[in-house]
């Protein structure tokens, strides 16, 4: 396994849409891989394969509801992912690897379906709720080249990201 480079706004890369995976090979494997190296050390909740340069349609979400699993154990690949069902709505705070620092108030659906392979082709359905449903969408939107700094009500101000971080300590 290897660490990617996180690619951040401004690179043309983070607003092309992503093309299907059709081979379920080593080289996916490989990719998968990194990916999860990748999220770990950056300590993110998900990761999108645009975000280190690759346009297929392949994300990791780690389903932080699960607290009984390790970081590791949480994540869950998605291959060529589609939102089948999403219901309820959310109002809160998000992020992006590829836009460091910033952090915006973003509407998203409180439950989410979604349909998609793994690493074998084999199809699944996962559900998520809350933080992990607006992982899945935020994740997905990147497969289309979108990031959540288009669909934020607003950015957080810097008092506001100052308060934030205080209470996190
Ligand atoms: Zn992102």
């Amino acid at each position: 396994m290897a660490m990617r480079n996180i690619r951040e706004d401004g690179d043309a890369i983070l607003l092309k849409h992503s093309r299907p995976v059709t081979d379920f090979n080593r080289r996916l494997h490989t990719l998968l891989d990194d990916m999860r190296e990748t999220l770990l050390a950056a300590d993110g909740v998900g990761l999108a394969a645009p975000q280190v340069g690759i346009l297929r349609r392949a994300v990791i979400v780690m389903d932080t509801n699960r607290e009984e699993l390790s970081p590791e154990e949480q994540i869950i690949e998605l291959v060529n992912p589609q939102i089948v069902s999403a219901d309820g709505e959310q109002t809160g705070q998000e992020g992006c690897l590829s836009v460091p620092g910033v952090y915006g108030i973003v509407t998203r659906p409180e439950h989410v379906v979604v349909k998609a392979q793994d690493r074998f082709g084999k199809p699944f359905t996962v559900e998520g709720t809350g933080l992990t449903a607006r992982c899945f969408c935020h994740e997905l939107d990147h497969l289309d080249g979108h990031l959540f700094t288009e669909i934020a009500q607003r950015i957080l101000t810097p008092e506001e990201l100052e308060e934030m971080n205080g209470e996190q300590e």
